[in-house]
């Protein structure tokens, strides 16, 4: 008898936990990523920030599961479903829309950024989702420092010099403290011409206090070590309008060349696909056992599902992911060997945790709160628990171990593979817009017109 077909969209933390509780099942597991590698997201903002290099928190989907003999796993986006056919619809770099069939369907499609319907910031305020988007916010964060020290006209440094930060949730905080201890820190010897360590950090928030999902005690820790930090924290103010020149934050305009949104995420268009009820945020409504209301044979788990747990919707986080992952991969083993059928999915809360700078978290788990260096102890110990393999574990122990010790970062790299853009500003003289005078080579910064015009090579 052919053995059932199992297809997981997503090598997240849920579809990735879902693989692994299907590892000994007589089924047929293809597991589908359009990324070749699972991301520990939770530390993207140390690689936004320097701290890691990309290649500590990414492991290759294939590598994680090389000993899973009865798993698959195919680079391709997934772009559709056909529940009447039972087949997902796959892209891939040759081919567009080819229909695979299944028995069992798990989604674990995750989030993306969100604007709130201003996608134009979009434009100007990248988010920080996945590693390519890490690596553009730190070419972002360096390369204005750079502009900034080539910049002759200290007029210009505060705007080069002023970095915000949209949202004050973990993430936007995380990268405020990191980004402080960064410039405040080792970068401060650095260059010549500019303090780093006069930068501007700026985190705004409508939001009344930041991190607003942990308890008031412990957000008003973290808003006391972001100003001895030196951020800005600025709350209760909505952005009305992201571009070139910077933000509008409550009616007033504040000049920046570096804005990164980490205020909102919108699920994937799963439940488009699907054509099924979901939450006012685009979430999968699902049953207790995660599986698609009238459909028991499709699950949607991790961040793009809705699930309510004493009347009160799971967090998009990585343990609600991870417990929802194996909880369906064991209930479609249980099922395909007629195994006894799990009770409906409960998650068991641990607690959360966010990081403020060097060396100081907040923690709070059921009625333990704490803050301070031990907080920052047990995050440590759980990130690195929760990294996909002992090599990276092993990896980014050391990092932080010579970080902590040398103040040396991972990673000072701008990587641009497309080259420099053009600034703006700069007009190519009249009638020679191909090929550059050999006179202006000399000059590193050549521009043909306007008061900050750099007058030579010898100024810098
Ligand atoms: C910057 C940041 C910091 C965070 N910090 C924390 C933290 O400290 N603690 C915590 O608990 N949580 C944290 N989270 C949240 C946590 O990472 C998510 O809750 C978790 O990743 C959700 O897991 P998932 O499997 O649902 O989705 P993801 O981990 O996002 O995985 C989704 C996967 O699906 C793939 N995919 C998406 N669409 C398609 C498609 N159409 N076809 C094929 N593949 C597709 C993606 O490539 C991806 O690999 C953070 C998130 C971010 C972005």
């Amino acid at each position: 008898m052919s053995q059932p077909r199992v297809i997981i969209v997503g090598g997240g933390f849920a579809g990735l936990a879902a693989a692994k509780a299907l590892r000994s099942a007589p089924a047929k597991i293809v597991l589908i990523d359009r990324l070749n590698h699972h991301l520990f997201q939770p530390l993207l903002y140390q690689v936004a920030t320097s701290v890691l290099m990309p290649g500590q928190i990414g492991t290759p989907i294939r590598g994680i599961l090389r000993k899973q003999k009865n798993t698959t796993v195919i680079l391709g986006e997934v772009t559709g479903v056909d529940k009447a056919h039972k087949c997902v619809f796959l892209s891939n770099a040759d081919r567009q829309n080819v229909p695979v069939t299944y028995d069992n369907l798990i989604l674990a499609t995750g989030v993306s950024h969100s604007y709130f319907g201003h996608n134009e910031f979009g434009l100007y305020a990248p988010g920080l989702k996945t590693l390519a988007d890490a690596v553009a916010v730190r070419n972002k964060f360096l390369q204005t420092l750079e502009q900034a020290e080539a910049e002759e006209d200290p007029s210009r440094h505060r705007d080069l010099m002023t970095f915000i930060l949209v949202g004050a949730g973990p993430t936007g905080t995380e990268v405020a403290g990191a980004l402080a201890v960064l410039v405040r820190g080792m970068l401060k010897s650095a260059f010549r011409r500019i303090d780093p360590a006069s930068a501007r950090i700026v985190l705004v928030d409508m939001a009344p206090r930041v991190l607003p999902s942990f308890s008031e005690d412990l957000s008003k820790a973290a808003n006391e070590r972001l100003k001895q930090l030196g951020v800005e924290v600025r709350l209760g103010q909505s952005v009305d309008q992201i571009d070139a020149e910077g933000i509008v934050v409550g009616g007033e305009r504040m000049a920046s060349k570096t804005v990164i949104w980490t205020a909102g995420v919108a699920p994937s268009p799963a439940g488009q696909w699907l054509q099924t009820q979901t939450d006012r945020a685009g979430r999968v409504r699902v049953e207790s056992d995660l599986s698609v209301p009238g459909h028991s044979q499709i699950f949607v788990v991790g961040d793009t599902a809705s699930f309510d747990q004493d009347g009160k919707p799971l967090p998009g986080v990585a343990q609600v992911a991870i417990q929802q992952g194996r909880y369906v991969g064991k209930l479609i083993h249980n099922r395909i060997t007629g195994g006894s059928l799990p009770e409906p999915f409960r998650y068991s809360d641990k607690g959360s945790m966010a990081v403020v700078g060097k060396g100081f978290a907040i923690l709070q788990s059921g009625k333990v709160h704490r803050s301070g260096l031990g907080a920052w102890l047990a995050w440590a110990a759980v990130h690195l628990q929760f990294l996909a393999t002992s090599s990276l574990r092993l990896s980014v122990l050391l990092q932080w171990i010579w970080t902590g010790v040398t103040g040396q970062r991972g990673s000072l790299l701008i990587v641009d593979h497309h080259g420099p853009k053009p600034d703006k500003r700069v007009t190519e003289p009249a009638g020679n817009a191909a090929a550059p005078h050999k006179q202006d080579l000399p000059e590193l910064l050549p521009r043909s017109s306007g008061s900050r015009a750099m007058s030579g090579s010898g100024q810098l």
